[in-house]
């Protein structure tokens, strides 16, 4: 199917009518075990934690949106990760962004250190940071990109050059830009990582992670470790996520819209100090960003002018942004990255600005979240 657009793959990838019924949808194969004919005889499926039929089409589906031959399904983005990181064996070294995602920071720093396996973070919108820190033994470089909450951009191609020069692959966690905007393998990426979660499922009512690669080696052992360790998406759960994905490009093409109006507001507000997103011209990284994304998505972080009491005064008085930790469904959101979703990070490398506010900007229409925020602004 490589041939078909983006748009067309979202809706078909690693789905048929379902043979039985003819039903459009994919069912909800429900179940734990599968009759075989004889022993050993069987449809491809014996065991559910093995495989399940609504599981392998998601699966099929984001590897096609991902540009991947291979895909696998996990319970929760942190349960991709967690397989994915038993690639590394005790002794190597992974190099990282210095603001990952605060659970990534937290399963390197706090659980697989704990295994043997080593880590150094760094800037990585920084390319002469990222070459002076890997190693001969580094195994595997690991970004984001635009980052969480500070939205910088790595340039791709580069380090995917840099970390194959060294030896070591590449995995990018693309959770932020989803497969529409930003398709890393194309720029060198060994792996890539989603938490499902957010803009792939697209309405905050699933948990999710998925795995994509070209690497045929590694995708074997991925999918032994998927079934040895057992991390596994229920059914119900790869249907909610199969269906939200079939909108993807039409949900992005909103948010991105949404939040580059936003992002310009803001920066014109006398109320704000700082904009944060990847659209602005004066982002520091907006060429690279230009480059490498086809559109800026839908997260935009600022500093308002004030204290941390400020910026807590605004978190709490818009009406239609919800106070929520997460990002990427179809409803606005907003938070304090600080005593919230980077709770675990303070006092570390990771620790951001108290007065950082982050908004998930989602495909409301934008002229209502624009006065949200004014109104927001003018009383804090
Ligand atoms: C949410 C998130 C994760 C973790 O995913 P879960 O589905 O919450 O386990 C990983 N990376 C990024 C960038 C995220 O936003």
């Amino acid at each position: 199917m490589d041939q078909l657009h983006f748009e067309t793959l979202a809706i078909h990838a690693g789905q048929q009518p379902d043979p039985a019924t003819g039903a459009v949808m994919t069912p909800i194969y429900q179940t734990s075990t599968y009759v075989q004919d004889g022993v050993g005889d069987h449809k491809g499926y014996d065991y559910a934690r093995t495989g399940n039929p609504t599981r392998t089409a998601l699966q099929d589906c984001l590897a096609a949106l991902e540009n991947a031959a291979h895909g696998l399904c996990f319970s929760s983005g942190m349960a991709a990760i967690d397989t994915l990181l038993r690639l590394v064996k005790p002794g190597q070294h992974v190099l990282a962004a210095n603001d990952v995602y605060g659970g990534t920071y937290r399963v390197f720093v706090r659980v697989l250190s704990e295994y043997g396996l080593h880590f150094d973070f760094v800037d990585m919108s920084n390319l002469d940071q990222v070459r002076a820190v890997i190693k001969p033994d580094t195994r595997l470089v690991w970004v984001e990109t635009p980052t969480n909450p500070l939205l910088k951009i790595a340039d791709l191609a580069a380090i995917a050059e840099i970390a194959h020069r060294a030896g070591a692959q590449l995995a990018v966690d693309n959770t932020f830009a989803s497969p529409y905007l930003q398709q890393p393998i194309g720029l060198g990426a060994d792996f890539v990582i989603h938490s499902t979660t957010k803009y792939i499922g697209g309405h905050s009512d699933v948990v999710g992670g998925a795995i994509l690669t070209n690497d045929t080696a590694a995708y074997q052992q991925l999918k032994f470790l998927q079934n040895a360790v057992g991390a596994v998406p229920g059914p119900q759960d790869c249907f909610l996520a199969l269906r939200g994905v079939k909108t993807l490009p039409l949900r992005m093409e909103r948010h991105s819209a949404n939040a580059q109006k936003i992002a310009e507001f803001l920066t014109d507000h006398p109320g704000v100090k700082r904009v944060l997103y990847p659209g602005l011209e004066d982002h520091p990284n907006h060429v690279v960003a230009k480059k490498q994304m086809r559109l800026y998505g839908g997260m935009i972080s600022f500093l308002p002018i004030g204290d941390a009491a400020t910026a807590k005064r605004i978190a709490e008085k818009t009406k239609l942004f919800a106070l929520a930790e997460s990002l990427g469904g179809v409803e606005s959101l907003i938070e304090l990255p600080a005593p919230m979703t980077h709770a675990s990070v303070a006092g570390s490398p990771l620790e951001v600005d108290p007065t950082l506010i982050r908004l998930s900007v989602g495909i409301e229409h934008v002229d209502d979240l624009i006065e949200d925020l004014r109104q927001a602004l003018a009383t804090a």
